[in-house]
């Protein structure tokens, strides 16, 4: 087997996280004798810096000649004063829409080592979160017709939320699909009393699932429930289904419920398998080449990137089984102050808990991460 990635570094701390995520994928390749092709590209303000535009066409042609891209994050304050067209932000959305990237997913999980990190009370966190957000991506409210006019001496603004059969039967079939490998449950999140787009959007999931997948337990919910049960009882989702706005929003509130936004990968997939897959954050400028940035979401992209695009599910475990194992000894700043905030935290430090895990950089988590895997592959 042979594969070729796109490796878009960006900006900020995109290169630290990126180099460890990199550490890793060698390993695996080297361990499962797959051959591995390399082009780094620029894309946001590494991109304006060097060529004027965010994403020059060579990042474009690249990353269509690749099996999957593996992208850090973009932007930071250097660029924030550019004319928006020439902003690292544009980069990114343009990649996506170059791509055909329709399908954005982000898993949810509380690793066990970092339970008292969850914002949410203990009962409920030991409960366990392992969800998997999907989310339409290139339809919806935010590609609708859209315009501010005057209507009777005032303005007005307007947002049009539209959807067609053949977006939400994709979208539903990637959902449907990683239902498959997981706890064959989906929950079609939408506001059907309300809207008619939504009620389209569940009857379509509602026809998919009837037709090809039997073997999966369909649960439709308004979205506004579904906000209120991802934080009161949010170890009943497997999958959740759910157009581009309800999408944005209940990724973010899922990503919250474990803890630290440097643990959350996400992949956003287009036809036929070719992903890029990213972690959720930014660029995190504040703590950009301090070496500090915990380098783990980027790493479990690289999961998702064997799982999703190269069917290679047992490697992907093991990559989460190892960043499992270097959490149980040592951890990120970001981490250890998650966990100083959080309620579970707060009272085990009241008792006196002994402290087991070590505060380590960037560098030192990617390297564990790799020795752990290669005690696990190499058996
Ligand atoms: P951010 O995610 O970069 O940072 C928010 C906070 O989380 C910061 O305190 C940061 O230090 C911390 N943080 C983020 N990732 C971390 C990690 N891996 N390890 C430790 N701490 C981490 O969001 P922001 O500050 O709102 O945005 C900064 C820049 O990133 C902006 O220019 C923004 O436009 C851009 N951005 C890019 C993406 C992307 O590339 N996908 C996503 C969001 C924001």
């Amino acid at each position: 087997m042979k594969i070729r990635i796109t490796v878009l570094e960006g900006d900020g701390i995109g290169p630290e996280i990126v180099g460890q995520a990199l550490k890793v994928l060698k390993t695996v390749c080297e361990i499962g004798n797959i051959g591995l092709e390399l082009d780094s590209q620029l894309l946001g303000g590494a991109a304006i810096d060097k060529t004027g535009a965010p994403l020059p066409a060579e990042t474009i042609a690249s990353c269509k000649a690749s099996d999957a891209v593996l992208l850090g994050a973009v932007g930071g304050p250097r660029w924030d004063s550019l004319p928006s067209d020439i902003r690292p932000e544009k980069g990114l959305l343009g990649i996506r829409s170059e791509l055909g990237l329709f399908a954005n997913l982000r898993p949810a999980r509380i690793f066990p080592a970092l339970r008292d990190n969850s914002p949410l009370k203990p009962g409920i966190a030991e409960k366990g979160v392992d969800l998997l957000v999907v989310r339409e991506l290139t339809g919806g409210i935010y590609f609708g017709r859209r315009g501010c006019e005057m209507v009777s001496g005032e303005l007005s603004g307007f947002d049009e939320m539209r959807y067609s059969e053949h977006e939400i039967e994709r979208i539903a079939r990637v959902a449907f699909d990683s239902a498959q490998r997981r706890r064959k449950h989906v929950t079609c999140v939408d506001k059907a009393n309300v809207l008619e787009s939504s009620r389209l959007f569940r009857q379509t999931v509602a026809r998919v699932a009837a037709n090809e997948y039997p073997d999966i337990a369909l649960q439709n919910m308004y979205i506004d429930n579904a906000s209120m049960q991802l934080v009161n009882n949010p170890s009943q989702f497997d999958v959740i289904v759910t157009g581009n706005l309800f999408g944005d929003i209940l990724s973010d509130e899922a990503a919250m419920l474990t803890g630290s936004i440097g643990m959350l990968p996400s992949a956003s997939l287009g036809a036929s398998g070719f992903g890029l897959y990213e972690p959720i954050h930014g660029s995190a400028p504040d703590i950009a080449g301090r070496g500090v940035a915990n380098p783990l979401a980027t790493i479990l992209s690289v999961a998702l990137m064997l799982k999703h695009t190269f069917g290679l599910p047992e490697y992907a475990r093991a990559v989460e089984e190892a960043v499992e194992k270097s959490l149980q000894t040592l951890r990120t700043p970001d981490l250890l102050e998650a966990q100083e905030r959080s309620l579970a935290g707060y009272i085990s430090e009241a008792f006196g808990a002994k402290k087991t895990v070590i505060q380590a950089g960037t560098d030192e988590v990617g390297d564990y991460v790799v020795q752990e895997l290669r005690t696990l592959l190499v058996r």
